[in-house]
Protein backbone atom coordinates (compact mmCIF):
# COMPACT_ATOMS: atom_id res chain seq x y z
CA UNK A 1 0.00 0.00 0.00
CA UNK A 2 2.93 2.21 0.80
CA UNK A 3 4.38 2.32 -2.99
CA UNK A 4 1.63 4.51 -4.04
CA UNK A 5 3.55 6.73 -2.27
CA UNK A 6 4.63 9.71 -4.68
CA UNK A 7 8.08 9.36 -2.43
CA UNK A 8 8.35 5.70 -3.52
CA UNK A 9 8.25 6.69 -7.32
CA UNK A 10 8.96 4.91 -10.12
CA UNK A 11 8.02 1.69 -8.41
CA UNK A 12 11.48 0.09 -9.28
CA UNK A 13 13.53 -2.68 -8.34
CA UNK A 14 15.55 -0.06 -5.96
CA UNK A 15 12.28 1.46 -4.37
CA UNK A 16 10.73 -1.93 -4.07
CA UNK A 17 13.82 -2.76 -1.70
CA UNK A 18 13.47 0.56 -0.35
CA UNK A 19 10.01 0.18 1.02
CA UNK A 20 11.00 -3.53 1.41
CA UNK A 21 13.15 -1.42 4.34
CA UNK A 22 11.26 1.07 5.55
CA UNK A 23 7.91 0.13 5.37
CA UNK A 24 7.44 -3.78 4.82
CA UNK A 25 4.30 -4.34 2.80
CA UNK A 26 4.01 -7.71 4.85
CA UNK A 27 4.72 -6.03 8.39
CA UNK A 28 1.98 -7.01 11.02
CA UNK A 29 2.34 -4.46 14.20
CA UNK A 30 3.08 -6.78 17.40
CA UNK A 31 0.85 -6.98 20.06
CA UNK A 32 1.58 -4.68 22.71
CA UNK A 33 3.31 -6.10 26.05
CA UNK A 34 3.32 -4.82 29.77
CA UNK A 35 3.52 -0.90 29.41
CA UNK A 36 6.65 0.37 27.21
CA UNK A 37 8.96 2.40 29.05
CA UNK A 38 9.57 4.64 25.93
CA UNK A 39 7.02 4.72 23.65
CA UNK A 40 8.76 6.73 20.37
CA UNK A 41 6.31 8.62 17.50
CA UNK A 42 7.84 8.89 14.29
CA UNK A 43 10.83 6.65 13.02
CA UNK A 44 12.79 9.12 11.57
CA UNK A 45 16.37 10.20 12.42
CA UNK A 46 14.86 11.66 15.78
CA UNK A 47 12.79 8.42 16.42
CA UNK A 48 15.26 5.84 15.17
CA UNK A 49 18.12 7.45 17.64
CA UNK A 50 15.90 7.47 20.86
CA UNK A 51 14.22 3.85 19.83
CA UNK A 52 17.87 2.25 19.35
CA UNK A 53 19.30 3.57 22.20
CA UNK A 54 17.11 3.23 25.01
CA UNK A 55 16.64 -0.90 23.75
CA UNK A 56 20.04 -0.55 23.85
CA UNK A 57 20.18 0.26 27.10
CA UNK A 58 17.49 -2.22 28.27
CA UNK A 59 14.33 -0.44 28.54
CA UNK A 60 10.85 -1.65 26.82
CA UNK A 61 10.25 0.59 23.01
CA UNK A 62 8.21 0.73 21.28
CA UNK A 63 8.51 3.01 17.65
CA UNK A 64 5.46 4.62 15.87
CA UNK A 65 5.71 5.15 12.14
CA UNK A 66 3.08 6.64 10.35
CA UNK A 67 4.94 6.12 6.31
CA UNK A 68 8.57 5.25 5.58
CA UNK A 69 11.22 4.58 8.29
CA UNK A 70 14.42 7.16 7.61
CA UNK A 71 11.95 10.17 7.41
CA UNK A 72 13.03 12.74 5.69
CA UNK A 73 16.61 12.08 5.77
CA UNK A 74 16.67 8.90 4.29
CA UNK A 75 13.84 8.60 2.11
CA UNK A 76 13.23 13.15 0.72
CA UNK A 77 16.08 14.94 2.39
CA UNK A 78 20.05 14.53 3.32
CA UNK A 79 20.64 11.01 1.52
CA UNK A 80 18.96 11.70 -2.27
CA UNK A 81 19.59 15.06 -2.30
CA UNK A 82 23.46 14.41 -1.68
CA UNK A 83 23.39 11.51 -4.23
CA UNK A 84 22.24 13.89 -7.02
CA UNK A 85 24.73 16.05 -5.96
CA UNK A 86 27.31 13.61 -6.08
CA UNK A 87 26.54 13.10 -10.13
CA UNK A 88 25.61 16.96 -10.78
CA UNK A 89 29.97 17.96 -9.51
CA UNK A 90 30.72 15.30 -11.72
CA UNK A 91 28.85 16.47 -14.31
CA UNK A 92 30.66 20.15 -13.61
CA UNK A 93 33.58 18.56 -13.38
CA UNK A 94 33.44 17.12 -16.76
CA UNK A 95 32.51 20.43 -18.34
CA UNK A 96 35.80 22.15 -16.61
CA UNK A 97 37.79 19.37 -17.20
CA UNK A 98 39.96 21.59 -19.80
CA UNK A 99 41.09 23.88 -17.25
CA UNK A 100 42.84 21.23 -15.95
CA UNK A 101 44.57 20.23 -19.66
CA UNK A 102 41.76 17.73 -19.92
CA UNK A 103 40.03 17.43 -23.01
CA UNK A 104 36.49 15.93 -22.57
CA UNK A 105 34.41 16.17 -25.83
CA UNK A 106 30.93 16.38 -24.94
CA UNK A 107 29.42 15.94 -21.40
CA UNK A 108 26.29 14.23 -22.04
CA UNK A 109 23.85 13.71 -18.94
CA UNK A 110 21.91 10.85 -18.68
CA UNK A 111 19.51 12.09 -15.82
CA UNK A 112 17.09 8.87 -15.07
CA UNK A 113 20.36 7.21 -15.06
CA UNK A 114 21.22 9.67 -12.51
CA UNK A 115 18.60 9.02 -10.78
CA UNK A 116 18.40 5.28 -10.49
CA UNK A 117 22.00 5.56 -9.41
CA UNK A 118 20.52 7.64 -6.46
CA UNK A 119 17.97 5.18 -5.79
CA UNK A 120 19.89 2.47 -5.74
CA UNK A 121 22.26 3.91 -2.96
CA UNK A 122 19.22 5.16 -0.54
CA UNK A 123 17.94 1.62 -0.98
CA UNK A 124 21.21 0.50 -0.04
CA UNK A 125 21.65 2.25 2.37
CA UNK A 126 18.20 1.97 3.96
CA UNK A 127 18.84 -1.14 6.02
CA UNK A 128 20.20 0.76 8.72
CA UNK A 129 16.70 2.19 9.46
CA UNK A 130 15.07 -0.69 8.44
CA UNK A 131 12.05 -2.33 10.28
CA UNK A 132 13.81 -5.74 10.64
CA UNK A 133 16.78 -4.31 11.69
CA UNK A 134 15.16 -2.24 14.58
CA UNK A 135 12.77 -5.04 15.56
CA UNK A 136 16.15 -7.43 16.36
CA UNK A 137 17.39 -4.45 18.49
CA UNK A 138 14.38 -5.23 20.82
CA UNK A 139 12.15 -2.44 19.61
CA UNK A 140 8.16 -2.93 19.24
CA UNK A 141 7.80 -1.40 15.67
CA UNK A 142 4.37 -0.56 14.95
CA UNK A 143 3.27 0.92 11.77
CA UNK A 144 0.15 3.55 11.57
CA UNK A 145 -0.78 6.70 12.41
CA UNK A 146 0.08 7.61 17.02
CA UNK A 147 -2.56 9.55 18.31
CA UNK A 148 -2.52 10.53 22.25
CA UNK A 149 -5.57 9.18 24.00
CA UNK A 150 -4.53 10.11 27.16
CA UNK A 151 -0.75 10.11 29.46
CA UNK A 152 -0.36 6.54 30.08
CA UNK A 153 -1.75 5.91 26.03
CA UNK A 154 -0.98 5.98 22.50
CA UNK A 155 -3.54 4.76 19.68
CA UNK A 156 -2.05 3.21 16.26
CA UNK A 157 -4.15 1.16 14.22
CA UNK A 158 -6.79 0.05 16.15
CA UNK A 159 -3.71 -1.17 19.13
CA UNK A 160 -3.48 0.75 22.93
CA UNK A 161 0.23 1.54 23.49
CA UNK A 162 0.89 1.83 27.50
CA UNK A 163 3.61 4.44 28.02
CA UNK A 164 5.53 5.38 31.11
CA UNK A 165 7.41 8.14 28.87
CA UNK A 166 6.61 9.07 25.60
CA UNK A 167 8.56 11.36 22.74
CA UNK A 168 7.34 12.87 19.85
CA UNK A 169 9.70 12.95 17.41
CA UNK A 170 7.02 13.81 14.38
CA UNK A 171 9.70 15.96 12.15
CA UNK A 172 7.99 18.25 9.71
CA UNK A 173 7.14 18.37 6.08
CA UNK A 174 7.40 21.28 3.07
CA UNK A 175 4.17 23.74 3.83
CA UNK A 176 4.36 25.82 0.52
CA UNK A 177 3.23 30.11 2.08
CA UNK A 178 0.81 31.23 0.20
CA UNK A 179 2.05 31.75 -3.09
CA UNK A 180 -1.04 33.95 -5.64
CA UNK A 181 -1.69 30.59 -8.58
CA UNK A 182 0.23 28.25 -7.01
CA UNK A 183 -2.51 25.98 -6.16
CA UNK A 184 -3.61 25.74 -9.54
CA UNK A 185 -0.65 23.64 -10.73
CA UNK A 186 1.23 20.93 -9.52
CA UNK A 187 4.16 21.80 -8.06
CA UNK A 188 7.33 19.68 -6.88
CA UNK A 189 8.28 19.91 -3.16
CA UNK A 190 11.26 17.66 -1.36
CA UNK A 191 8.36 14.64 -1.25
CA UNK A 192 8.51 14.45 -5.15
CA UNK A 193 11.12 16.00 -6.44
CA UNK A 194 13.56 13.01 -5.92
CA UNK A 195 10.80 11.11 -7.77
CA UNK A 196 11.61 13.23 -11.00
CA UNK A 197 12.74 10.50 -14.22
CA UNK A 198 13.09 13.34 -16.60
CA UNK A 199 15.43 15.92 -16.27
CA UNK A 200 12.88 18.99 -16.75
CA UNK A 201 14.37 21.41 -19.20
CA UNK A 202 13.01 24.78 -17.47
CA UNK A 203 12.59 24.33 -13.56
CA UNK A 204 11.69 26.97 -11.21
CA UNK A 205 12.36 27.08 -7.95
CA UNK A 206 10.73 29.18 -4.86
CA UNK A 207 13.37 29.85 -2.29
CA UNK A 208 17.34 30.44 -1.85
CA UNK A 209 17.66 28.93 1.26
CA UNK A 210 19.59 25.46 1.50
CA UNK A 211 17.46 23.07 -0.16
CA UNK A 212 16.71 25.47 -2.92
CA UNK A 213 20.27 26.40 -3.35
CA UNK A 214 21.09 22.70 -3.13
CA UNK A 215 18.28 21.86 -5.76
CA UNK A 216 19.46 24.90 -8.09
CA UNK A 217 23.12 24.12 -8.58
CA UNK A 218 22.53 20.67 -8.71
CA UNK A 219 19.78 20.89 -11.74
CA UNK A 220 22.01 23.47 -13.34
CA UNK A 221 24.82 21.62 -13.48
CA UNK A 222 23.03 18.73 -14.86
CA UNK A 223 21.73 20.85 -17.40
CA UNK A 224 18.17 22.74 -16.66
CA UNK A 225 17.70 25.75 -17.36
CA UNK A 226 16.71 26.85 -13.41
CA UNK A 227 15.26 30.14 -12.75
CA UNK A 228 15.37 30.80 -8.77
CA UNK A 229 13.36 33.19 -6.79
CA UNK A 230 14.19 34.92 -3.28
CA UNK A 231 11.96 37.31 -1.95
CA UNK A 232 15.30 38.52 0.05
CA UNK A 233 18.51 39.93 -1.26
CA UNK A 234 21.28 37.41 -2.47
CA UNK A 235 20.65 34.05 -1.23
CA UNK A 236 20.91 32.27 1.57
CA UNK A 237 19.51 35.09 3.45
CA UNK A 238 20.72 33.67 7.34
CA UNK A 239 24.52 32.96 6.38
CA UNK A 240 27.58 34.96 6.37
CA UNK A 241 27.21 37.51 3.59
CA UNK A 242 30.70 37.53 2.24
CA UNK A 243 30.52 33.31 2.23
CA UNK A 244 26.59 33.64 -0.04
CA UNK A 245 27.83 35.82 -2.36
CA UNK A 246 30.70 33.15 -3.55
CA UNK A 247 28.46 30.15 -3.36
CA UNK A 248 26.47 32.68 -5.47
CA UNK A 249 28.99 33.61 -7.67
CA UNK A 250 29.56 29.98 -8.60
CA UNK A 251 25.90 29.18 -8.71
CA UNK A 252 25.14 32.28 -11.42
CA UNK A 253 28.44 30.78 -13.43
CA UNK A 254 26.76 27.52 -13.11
CA UNK A 255 23.78 28.94 -15.23
CA UNK A 256 21.34 29.43 -12.48
CA UNK A 257 19.05 32.64 -12.95
CA UNK A 258 18.90 34.33 -9.41
CA UNK A 259 15.97 36.39 -9.59
CA UNK A 260 16.41 37.97 -5.93
CA UNK A 261 14.55 40.52 -4.38
CA UNK A 262 11.30 38.79 -5.74
CA UNK A 263 8.03 40.73 -5.93
CA UNK A 264 4.89 40.08 -6.97
CA UNK A 265 5.39 36.87 -7.76
CA UNK A 266 2.22 34.81 -9.52
CA UNK A 267 1.99 31.49 -10.73
CA UNK A 268 0.28 30.70 -13.83
CA UNK A 269 -1.58 27.82 -15.41
CA UNK A 270 -1.73 28.85 -19.14
CA UNK A 271 -1.38 25.13 -20.65
CA UNK A 272 2.08 25.00 -18.54
CA UNK A 273 3.51 26.27 -15.37
CA UNK A 274 4.14 30.43 -16.16
CA UNK A 275 6.64 31.54 -13.60
CA UNK A 276 5.66 35.76 -13.41
CA UNK A 277 8.08 37.83 -10.62
CA UNK A 278 9.25 40.75 -10.92
CA UNK A 279 13.44 40.72 -9.46
CA UNK A 280 15.46 44.29 -9.54
CA UNK A 281 12.83 46.18 -11.10
CA UNK A 282 12.59 43.98 -14.14
CA UNK A 283 9.72 41.34 -15.27
CA UNK A 284 10.00 38.15 -15.68
CA UNK A 285 7.35 35.91 -16.88
CA UNK A 286 9.26 32.53 -17.34
CA UNK A 287 7.44 29.28 -19.11
CA UNK A 288 8.54 26.41 -16.81
CA UNK A 289 8.61 22.57 -16.96
CA UNK A 290 8.27 22.01 -13.13
CA UNK A 291 8.34 23.98 -10.19
CA UNK A 292 9.73 23.08 -7.06
CA UNK A 293 8.99 24.97 -3.91
CA UNK A 294 11.63 25.15 -1.30
CA UNK A 295 9.89 27.28 1.14
CA UNK A 296 7.99 27.06 4.26
CA UNK A 297 8.11 24.21 6.99
CA UNK A 298 5.59 22.82 9.24
CA UNK A 299 5.63 20.81 11.77
CA UNK A 300 3.66 17.67 12.31
CA UNK A 301 1.28 17.89 15.20
CA UNK A 302 -1.53 17.71 13.89
CA UNK A 303 -3.41 14.11 14.38
CA UNK A 304 -1.53 13.87 17.07
CA UNK A 305 -4.36 14.67 19.76
CA UNK A 306 -1.90 16.93 21.67
CA UNK A 307 -4.50 19.28 23.18
CA UNK A 308 -5.67 16.38 24.82
CA UNK A 309 -2.39 15.48 26.77
CA UNK A 310 -1.67 19.10 27.65
CA UNK A 311 1.22 19.38 24.78
CA UNK A 312 1.42 22.79 23.95
CA UNK A 313 2.50 23.84 20.51
CA UNK A 314 2.36 26.99 17.87
CA UNK A 315 3.42 26.88 14.04
CA UNK A 316 6.72 26.72 14.94
CA UNK A 317 6.39 23.09 16.53
CA UNK A 318 5.70 21.49 19.50
CA UNK A 319 7.17 23.70 23.45
CA UNK A 320 9.72 22.12 25.15
CA UNK A 321 12.12 23.29 27.64
CA UNK A 322 15.72 23.08 27.92
CA UNK A 323 15.52 19.60 28.69
CA UNK A 324 13.36 18.80 25.84
CA UNK A 325 10.56 18.24 27.97
CA UNK A 326 6.82 19.31 26.90
CA UNK A 327 4.28 21.16 28.94
CA UNK A 328 3.60 17.11 29.98
CA UNK A 329 6.27 16.29 31.99
CA UNK A 330 6.06 12.58 30.74
CA UNK A 331 6.17 13.54 27.15
CA UNK A 332 9.22 14.70 25.67
CA UNK A 333 10.22 16.03 22.08
CA UNK A 334 13.12 15.93 19.84
CA UNK A 335 13.90 16.71 16.27
CA UNK A 336 12.29 18.91 13.45
CA UNK A 337 9.08 18.46 15.63
CA UNK A 338 10.55 21.03 18.22
CA UNK A 339 13.72 22.87 17.15
CA UNK A 340 14.80 25.68 15.09
CA UNK A 341 17.84 23.32 13.73
CA UNK A 342 16.30 21.18 11.67
CA UNK A 343 19.41 19.14 10.41
CA UNK A 344 19.96 15.24 11.07
CA UNK A 345 22.78 15.20 13.41
CA UNK A 346 20.62 17.55 15.60
CA UNK A 347 17.90 15.45 15.73
CA UNK A 348 20.66 12.70 16.76
CA UNK A 349 21.62 14.61 19.51
CA UNK A 350 18.09 15.82 20.92
CA UNK A 351 17.19 12.32 20.84
CA UNK A 352 20.41 11.33 23.24
CA UNK A 353 19.00 13.70 25.42
CA UNK A 354 15.99 12.57 25.75
CA UNK A 355 16.84 8.76 26.20
CA UNK A 356 19.04 10.66 29.26
CA UNK A 357 16.22 12.76 30.47
CA UNK A 358 13.79 10.63 29.68
CA UNK A 359 15.15 7.33 31.42
CA UNK A 360 17.90 7.98 33.93
CA UNK A 361 18.29 11.53 35.60
CA UNK A 362 16.71 11.39 38.74
CA UNK A 363 15.03 14.95 39.68
CA UNK A 364 17.30 17.82 38.68
CA UNK A 365 20.52 15.01 38.78
CA UNK A 366 21.71 14.08 35.41
CA UNK A 367 19.98 15.98 33.05
CA UNK A 368 21.35 17.05 29.78
CA UNK A 369 20.69 20.38 28.13
CA UNK A 370 19.81 20.95 24.62
CA UNK A 371 21.71 24.73 24.90
CA UNK A 372 24.94 22.51 25.65
CA UNK A 373 25.09 21.14 22.30
CA UNK A 374 27.45 22.83 19.88
CA UNK A 375 25.09 22.31 16.78
CA UNK A 376 27.88 22.78 13.40
CA UNK A 377 25.44 22.85 10.11
CA UNK A 378 26.21 22.77 6.12
CA UNK A 379 24.88 23.64 3.00
CA UNK A 380 26.27 21.00 0.00
CA UNK A 381 26.52 24.02 -2.41
CA UNK A 382 30.03 23.98 -4.44
CA UNK A 383 31.63 25.67 -2.60
CA UNK A 384 30.10 24.33 0.35
CA UNK A 385 29.35 26.78 3.42
CA UNK A 386 29.37 25.33 6.80
CA UNK A 387 28.72 27.47 10.10
CA UNK A 388 28.98 26.77 13.86
CA UNK A 389 28.20 28.82 17.01
CA UNK A 390 27.68 32.40 16.82
CA UNK A 391 27.41 34.63 13.94
CA UNK A 392 29.23 38.37 13.75
CA UNK A 393 25.75 40.24 14.07
CA UNK A 394 24.54 37.63 16.81
CA UNK A 395 27.79 38.22 19.14
CA UNK A 396 26.58 42.16 18.40
CA UNK A 397 23.13 41.72 19.66
CA UNK A 398 24.19 39.56 22.53
CA UNK A 399 26.61 41.94 23.65
CA UNK A 400 29.34 40.30 23.45
CA UNK A 401 32.53 42.31 21.45
CA UNK A 402 34.91 40.01 18.93
CA UNK A 403 37.84 39.54 17.02
CA UNK A 404 37.61 38.18 13.34
CA UNK A 405 40.20 36.35 11.98
CA UNK A 406 39.75 35.53 8.11
CA UNK A 407 42.07 32.87 6.32
CA UNK A 408 41.69 33.17 2.00
CA UNK A 409 41.60 30.07 0.24
CA UNK A 410 43.75 31.97 -2.22
CA UNK A 411 46.95 32.06 -0.28
CA UNK A 412 46.44 28.06 0.58
CA UNK A 413 48.62 25.99 -1.34
CA UNK A 414 46.41 22.61 -1.76
CA UNK A 415 43.16 25.08 -2.99
CA UNK A 416 45.40 26.42 -5.49
CA UNK A 417 46.15 23.40 -6.96
CA UNK A 418 43.28 22.15 -6.94
CA UNK A 419 41.51 25.49 -8.48
CA UNK A 420 38.94 25.32 -5.51
CA UNK A 421 40.78 29.36 -4.22
CA UNK A 422 37.47 30.57 -3.77
CA UNK A 423 36.13 30.89 -0.12
CA UNK A 424 37.50 31.30 3.58
CA UNK A 425 37.97 30.52 6.72
CA UNK A 426 36.26 33.14 9.18
CA UNK A 427 36.75 32.62 13.07
CA UNK A 428 34.93 34.96 15.78
CA UNK A 429 36.79 35.09 19.20
CA UNK A 430 36.04 36.45 21.92
CA UNK A 431 37.51 39.90 21.73
CA UNK A 432 41.22 39.77 22.77
CA UNK A 433 41.09 36.00 23.73
CA UNK A 434 41.54 32.68 21.23
CA UNK A 435 38.01 31.35 22.61
CA UNK A 436 36.27 30.57 19.65
CA UNK A 437 32.89 31.89 19.84
CA UNK A 438 31.43 31.27 16.25
CA UNK A 439 32.86 30.25 12.55
CA UNK A 440 32.18 30.31 8.67
CA UNK A 441 34.44 28.15 6.14
CA UNK A 442 33.67 28.63 2.35
CA UNK A 443 35.33 25.56 0.47
CA UNK A 444 34.56 22.48 -1.66
CA UNK A 445 34.49 20.60 2.19
CA UNK A 446 33.39 22.78 3.78
CA UNK A 447 31.18 20.51 5.58
CA UNK A 448 33.87 18.13 6.44
CA UNK A 449 36.32 21.17 7.60
CA UNK A 450 33.94 22.44 10.53
CA UNK A 451 34.45 19.74 12.45
CA UNK A 452 37.58 20.69 13.52
CA UNK A 453 36.46 23.94 15.15
CA UNK A 454 32.99 22.41 16.40
CA UNK A 455 36.00 19.87 18.03
CA UNK A 456 37.58 23.00 19.52
CA UNK A 457 34.62 24.47 20.51
CA UNK A 458 32.92 21.23 22.05
CA UNK A 459 36.32 20.40 24.07
CA UNK A 460 37.05 24.31 25.10
CA UNK A 461 40.40 24.58 22.93
CA UNK A 462 40.99 27.97 21.45
CA UNK A 463 42.22 29.28 18.42
CA UNK A 464 45.70 28.77 19.90
CA UNK A 465 45.60 25.57 20.51
CA UNK A 466 44.49 24.75 16.54
CA UNK A 467 47.44 26.66 15.38
CA UNK A 468 49.83 24.87 17.57
CA UNK A 469 48.44 21.24 16.16
CA UNK A 470 50.36 19.81 12.94
CA UNK A 471 48.36 19.69 9.85
CA UNK A 472 49.63 17.96 6.97
CA UNK A 473 51.04 19.95 3.91
CA UNK A 474 49.38 20.47 1.77
CA UNK A 475 45.37 20.01 3.11
CA UNK A 476 43.54 22.93 2.84
CA UNK A 477 42.90 22.43 6.83
CA UNK A 478 45.78 23.71 6.91
CA UNK A 479 43.77 27.48 6.90
CA UNK A 480 42.48 26.48 9.96
CA UNK A 481 45.67 26.02 11.34
CA UNK A 482 46.91 29.58 9.54
CA UNK A 483 44.35 31.13 11.72
CA UNK A 484 45.46 29.92 14.84
CA UNK A 485 48.98 31.64 13.02
CA UNK A 486 47.16 34.94 13.26
CA UNK A 487 46.41 34.96 17.04
CA UNK A 488 49.47 33.97 18.04
CA UNK A 489 50.90 37.04 16.19
CA UNK A 490 48.50 39.52 18.08
CA UNK A 491 50.19 38.11 21.34
CA UNK A 492 53.10 39.95 20.14
CA UNK A 493 53.57 42.68 21.86
CA UNK A 494 56.10 45.40 21.84
CA UNK A 495 57.03 44.14 25.64
CA UNK A 496 57.23 40.40 24.50
CA UNK A 497 59.16 41.53 21.21
CA UNK A 498 61.85 43.69 23.69
CA UNK A 499 61.70 40.45 25.65
CA UNK A 500 62.39 37.90 23.19
CA UNK A 501 65.18 40.20 21.57
CA UNK A 502 67.13 40.07 25.25
CA UNK A 503 67.08 36.55 25.25
CA UNK A 504 68.10 36.27 21.39
CA UNK A 505 71.28 38.69 22.56
CA UNK A 506 71.87 36.32 25.83
CA UNK A 507 71.74 33.50 24.15
CA UNK A 508 73.41 34.28 20.13
CA UNK A 509 74.92 37.86 21.00
CA UNK A 510 74.13 40.85 19.45
C1 LIG B 1 15.66 18.25 0.77
C2 LIG B 1 16.22 18.17 2.16
C3 LIG B 1 17.58 18.02 2.33
C4 LIG B 1 18.12 17.95 3.61
N1 LIG B 1 19.47 17.82 3.74
C5 LIG B 1 20.02 17.75 4.96
C6 LIG B 1 21.41 17.58 5.13
O1 LIG B 1 22.16 17.51 4.14
N2 LIG B 1 21.92 17.50 6.38
C7 LIG B 1 21.11 17.58 7.49
O2 LIG B 1 21.61 17.50 8.60
N3 LIG B 1 19.77 17.74 7.37
C8 LIG B 1 19.21 17.81 6.14
N4 LIG B 1 17.85 17.94 6.01
C9 LIG B 1 17.02 18.01 7.25
C10 LIG B 1 16.80 16.60 7.84
O3 LIG B 1 16.22 15.77 6.87
C11 LIG B 1 15.88 16.72 9.05
O4 LIG B 1 16.42 17.62 9.96
C12 LIG B 1 15.73 15.37 9.76
O5 LIG B 1 15.15 14.43 8.89
C13 LIG B 1 14.84 15.54 11.01
O6 LIG B 1 14.59 14.29 11.59
P1 LIG B 1 13.30 14.08 12.50
O7 LIG B 1 13.43 12.70 13.03
O8 LIG B 1 13.15 15.18 13.44
O9 LIG B 1 12.05 14.19 11.52
P2 LIG B 1 11.64 13.38 10.21
O10 LIG B 1 12.81 12.89 9.45
O11 LIG B 1 10.69 14.26 9.49
O12 LIG B 1 10.85 12.10 10.75
C14 LIG B 1 9.60 12.21 11.37
C15 LIG B 1 8.83 10.94 11.09
O13 LIG B 1 7.63 10.95 11.89
C16 LIG B 1 6.59 10.37 11.15
N5 LIG B 1 5.32 10.84 11.73
C17 LIG B 1 4.83 12.10 11.77
N6 LIG B 1 3.67 12.14 12.44
C18 LIG B 1 3.40 10.88 12.84
C19 LIG B 1 2.34 10.28 13.56
N7 LIG B 1 1.32 10.98 14.05
N8 LIG B 1 2.38 8.93 13.78
C20 LIG B 1 3.42 8.19 13.32
N9 LIG B 1 4.45 8.72 12.62
C21 LIG B 1 4.45 10.05 12.39
C22 LIG B 1 6.84 10.86 9.74
O14 LIG B 1 6.22 10.02 8.79
C23 LIG B 1 8.37 10.82 9.66
O15 LIG B 1 8.83 9.59 9.12
C24 LIG B 1 17.27 18.00 4.75
C25 LIG B 1 15.89 18.13 4.59
C26 LIG B 1 15.36 18.21 3.32
C27 LIG B 1 13.88 18.32 3.17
Amino acid sequence: MSSELVQLQPNDEHNQKLEANVHPPQWTNPTPSRPYHLVVIGGGTAGLVTAAGAAGLGARVALVERELMGGDCLNVGCVPSKGIISAARVAVGAKDASEFGIDVPEVYVDFAAVMQRMRKLRAGISHNDSASRFRDLGVDVFFGQASFLDSNTIEVGGSELRFKRAVIASGARAAAPPIAGLNDIEYLTNESVFSLTELPRRLGIIGAGPIGCEMAQSFAQLGSEVFLVESEHGIMPREDREAAEIVQKEMVRNGVKLLCCGRNLVIKNEGGIRLTVESHGKSYDEPVDQLLVAVGRAPNVEDLNLEAVGVDFDKKGVKVNDNLQTTNPRIYAAGDVCSKYQFTHAADFMARIVIQNALFAVGPFGKKKASDLVIPWATYTSPEIAHVGMYENEAEEAGIEVDTYVQHFSDIDRAILEGQDDGFVKVHTKKGTDQIIGATIVAENAGDMISEITVAMTGGLGLGKIGSAIHPYPTQAEAIRKLGDQFSRTKLTPLSKKILGLLQRLNVGS
